[in-house]
């Protein structure tokens, strides 16, 4: 089990090995920062941020954690059966450790409750969309809004005058178009499961799939979910999910990950030209998280043949090795098209920050 480590004084740790629950995970964290004077007992620490994967409607600021709050994210546990109850876990466990601090929740949902409800809503019946909650909520919300925020900074501009086309591709994998700095449309909707191509999960599909496969194939409800939460994308496709390896096979000239690879690309390419015309006018598509920091083949296939849009990338910077926002469009080009490093604990303490040090 990994134990990701945000140290305060910048550099972040890792330390691997078993830990028996989220307390003792806790524990081993706090440990670590004890080695930095600045331990889970250290007066500096201002407050504890978690993130919490579904707000819902409701949360669209980070919110200090009370009782009503914690009942609010149980609430909503049946459309994020995976993780809002893991997220209870951590805020209990971090109340039980350190009573005296503010808990701050920092949901993945609040960057896209500024999505019109033309982008919101399904087009389904309104009353039963309602009485059930079913809407886009979008997630990867804490990543969308720095990066949209870090790629203003690289063209040296306020997220204000900025329009933004952001593509978080890890393992899972979402799109967001941002006007302003204010989230207009993303790619995943009620759950994490809706968009673009994933490791594991199968993005967009008609949703009659489903009722072919349980009418036709037998399968029940679980079956299904299962299916397209953790057998599809490309895992479903050609049976690996790490990008490195599709793309080491692709260079052998193994069929199924070329075609698995042509259809996360050509998904890829369709949510750029949708989100293009959403914004009207885009200023930078940034690539972040595992795929789109480091596989230089995904954004250049993703771009390729969009020089009419205004985006191309140079060969040179797009395959040069790098840590830091960067610019891998050529000089002069229409789009800016950047790889710009997400960085989700970073964002969660400064907005737990900026939210326990306001005056009240
Ligand atoms: P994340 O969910 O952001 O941690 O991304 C994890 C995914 O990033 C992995 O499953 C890989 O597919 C991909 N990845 C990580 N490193 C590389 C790399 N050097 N080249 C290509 N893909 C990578």
């Amino acid at each position: 089990t990994r134990c990701p480590i945000a140290a305060s004084r910048g550099e972040p740790r890792e330390r691997t090995g078993p830990v028996a629950d989220h307390e003792a995970a806790l524990k081993a964290m706090a440990e670590e920062l004890d080695a930095d004077g600045l331990g889970l007992d250290s007066p500096a620490l201002a407050a504890i941020g978690h993130r919490v994967v579904h707000g819902g409607m409701h949360f669209t600021e980070p919110t200090v954690v009370d009782e009503a709050v914690l009942a609010e994210i149980e609430r909503l546990i049946p459309v994020a059966p995976l993780h809002n109850p893991a997220n209870l876990t951590g805020i209990r466990t971090a109340t039980a450790l350190r009573p005296d601090l503010p808990q701050v929740a920092v949901f993945d949902t609040s960057f896209h409750t500024t999505m019109p409800e033309s982008a919101a809503r399904y087009a389904i019946d309104v009353r039963t969309a309602d009485e059930h909650r079913v809407r886009r909520y979008g997630f990867h919300g804490t990543s969308h809004a720095y990066v949209s925020r870090e790629t203003a900074r690289l063209l040296g501009k306020a997220p204000e005058d900025v329009n933004v086309i952001v593509l978080h591709l890890g393992n899972g994998a979402s799109a967001s178009a941002v006007r302003g700095g204010k989230c207009v449309d993303t790619s995943m909707g009620l759950t994490p499961l809706e968009g673009l191509v994933m490791g594991t999960r199968s993005g967009d599909v008609d949703p009659a799939v489903i009722f072919h496969l349980t009418r036709v194939g037998g399968m029940s409800v679980d079956e299904i979910d299962t299916l397209l939460n953790k057998k599809s994308g490309l895992v479903g496709l050609c049976g690996d999910n790490d990008m490195r390896e599709i793309r080491r096979r692709v260079d052998a000239g193994d069929e199924e990950a070329k075609l698995a690879f042509d259809i996360y690309i050509h998904r890829l390419k369709k949510y750029i030209g949708a989100y293009y015309a959403v914004l009207g006018r885009v200023d930078a598509v940034a690539f972040t998280a595992g795929v789109g920091e480091n596989a230089a083949p995904v954004r250049e296939a993703a771009v390729a043949g969009l020089a009419g849009l205004g985006l191309e990338v140079d060969a040179g910077r797009n395959g040069a090795r790098g840590t830091g926002p960067r610019l891998i469009s050529p000089d002069g080009a229409r789009v800016a098209v950047a790889v710009v490093p997400t960085d989700e604990e970073m964002e969660i303490a400064t907005q737990t920050y900026a939210l326990v040090r306001k005056p009240n």
